[in-house]
């Protein structure tokens, strides 16, 4: 090969004991997921510019790659390589602390007690409102240096516990801050309706007018937020309320996420994919119709098994019914004060496998690949194969199968984000 006809690389990880390839990835609506992974052993990843330009047999690398002279390595000795986990769910802003009430339902009391001794999420709304920006920045890029050394190079955070305007575009202004301070990439949403406010009771269409008429398009004017999600749900929002907010949204330019079918069944599966949202969220009570209905639609079902085992629930998502309707199944953490503490991807991996019963391949692919299409990215992270982002966790060993096995405990040796090393433990 000459030369010139040679691909152009400026940063080489190489000498990777393993790269975990999806043969045949996701390609988005109207396509077929595979939950097929290959481990390339003796590997290494070349990038160009911070996106991924050859993978292949570390043998092969000088023949096939022409290393520019001032190039950057990586030696991936001892490790393998996943793509970078995208952790599509979370609400990693907060203030507070809700021990208490983690101790109160373990002892068996009802979700009703623990309001009544002040619980829930207007706790934490009355946190956010109290605490200054600058401390809550400082605790959630805590969380994102945690999450980080689990392998995730691109995490959702959702607004919802601000709960008016000022405080919504108070944690907006933190979002938005992490995106600098912080090395890996972050996706705002905005979830102004995620409850209803102790003095918004009485009129609850007049929360939703406000939030429809006023605070969605102060958002999207200040171009805070990529999207718009909504908790429908008995006591938080109904299917119409729900959909005049996922509306607004839409014709402001927010794409619809959608917290669905976590408690009751109530018709939220029906209204994200009549509004062609990105993705929709929990389906712990999802039966045969709702995954019948997702069946094409585009829709990204993302299930949080997190989520299920804290609040000890007595079954979890029907994950297993997905993949075999061929829906191109997501997990991510919903880490959360009140109902999931658990941070990270790699227990959330173990979770996955534990409680849904997915594989190692299935889970891997559901916490990479399928959760990037959650967030509209599915074309550009979540997978190592040209053309994509250079966004790799290594972890020790030779088999990303220690991943699940080791149960959460397992952390990584070196991230890399857009072709930079965020984490390197050598
Ligand atoms: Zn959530």
């Amino acid at each position: 090969m000459s030369e010139s006809s040679r691909i152009k690389a400026d940063f080489i990880v190489h000498n990777l004991a393993s790269a975990v390839l999806f043969p045949e990835p996701y390609r988005g609506q109207g396509t077929v997921p595979s939950w097929r992974t290959e481990e390339l052993k003796n590997a290494s990843v070349a990038a160009k510019e911070g996106v991924i330009v050859w993978v292949g047999p570390s043998a092969r690398l000088s023949a096939e790659v022409q290393i520019e002279a001032d190039a950057r390595f990586y030696n991936g000795c001892g490790m393998t390589a996943v793509p970078g986990f995208v952790d599509s769910h979370t609400h990693l802003v907060y203030a507070g602390d809700r021990s208490d009430e983690f101790e109160m339902r373990v002892q068996g009391r009802s979700y009703l007690d623990i309001l009544a001794a002040g619980g829930g999420i207007l706790r934490t709304t009355e946190a956010i409102r109290n605490m200054p920006e600058e401390l809550i920045l400082v605790e959630t890029l805590d969380r994102i240096e945690q999450i980080m050394r689990t392998g995730v190079t691109t995490v959702e955070i959702k607004t919802g516990y601000g709960l008016d305007l000022e405080n919504e575009l108070k944690m907006l202004r933190v979002i938005d801050r992490l995106k600098e301070e912080s090395l890996i990439r972050i996706i705002p949403t905005f979830m102004g309706a995620h409850a209803i406010p102790a003095d918004r009771r009485s009129d609850p269409d007049a929360f939703v007018d406000e939030i429809c008429k006023v605070w969605i398009p102060e958002v999207a004017r200040l171009e805070l937020a990529m999207f718009n999600d909504v908790f429908t749900e008995n006591k938080a929002f109904s299917v119409q309320q729900s959909r005049r907010i996922l509306e607004a949204g839409l014709a402001n330019g927010l794409r619809a996420k959608i917290h669905a079918d976590e408690v009751n069944v109530l018709g939220g599966v029906d209204l994200a994919v009549e509004l062609g949202a990105v993705s929709a969220d929990h389906l712990l009570m999802t039966g045969d119709a709702g995954i019948a209905k997702l069946k094409g639609s585009g829709v990204i079902p993302t299930v949080l098994p997190g989520t299920s085992t804290y609040l000890m629930e007595s079954h979890h998502a029907p994950a297993r019914k997905m993949i075999e309707a061929c829906l191109p199944l997501a997990i991510a953490s919903d880490h959360n004060p009140g109902s999931c503490q658990f941070l990270g991807a790699t227990i959330i991996q173990a979770l996955a496998m534990l409680q849904l019963r997915l594989s190692a391949s299935e889970a891997l692919i559901a916490g990479t690949l399928h959760a990037a299409h959650a967030l509209g990215f599915g074309d550009q992270i979540g997978a190592i194969e040209p053309g994509r982002r250079m966004d790799l966790a290594l972890f020790a060993g030779d088999s990303f199968r220690q991943i699940g096995y080791q149960a959460g405990a397992s952390r990584v040796e070196a991230l890399i984000v857009g072709g930079v090393v965020a984490i390197d433990q050598f």
